[in-house]
């Protein structure tokens, strides 16, 4: 963690810290509905509408980070760093990956489509190894 996030973090409220902890604890990424299961372990009076706001927060902090594929519910990611994923067609299972995106990728990603690039990911879909087993 660097400076920043340290010193961001302690103003949280404590349903706000609970909710980080949990995505910080977790090597999942996680939904809010999972969230807000494990946040209810920390603090159990916390509602699920807090849950969710603490994320929207959390996520504007930059302290977490939100994926979304599609119409699938948002998960939330520990990890800040740009990064891809690779998810299971099977069982929906979601892992980090690191890929290393070739220079001029995002370029002729944004002449192609005629965006103005911001980022780009790239998602590997197909069988995770407990599916393939
Ligand atoms: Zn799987
Ligand atoms: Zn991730």
């Amino acid at each position: 963690m660097d400076q920043l996030q340290e010193i961001k973090t302690l103003g949280l409220t404590k349903q706000r810290q609970a909710v980080l902890q949990v995505i910080r604890e977790s090597e999942n990424h996680l939904t809010a509905n999972e969230v807000f299961e494990d946040a209810r372990r920390i603090l159990p009076g916390i509602s699920f509408a807090t849950v969710y706001n603490s994320l929207h927060y959390l996520k504007n902090e930059n302290l977490i980070g939100e994926v979304t594929f599609g119409n699938d519910a948002s998960r939330y990611d520990r990890n800040l760093m740009r990064h891809d994923h690779a998810m299971c067609n099977v069982c929906g299972k979601l892992v980090d990956l690191e890929l290393q995106i070739p220079d001029g990728m995002l370029n002729e990603a944004a002449e192609r489509s005629r965006f103005k690039p911001e980022s780009i990911e790239i998602t590997l879909r197909g069988l995770c190894p407990a599916c393939t087993g």
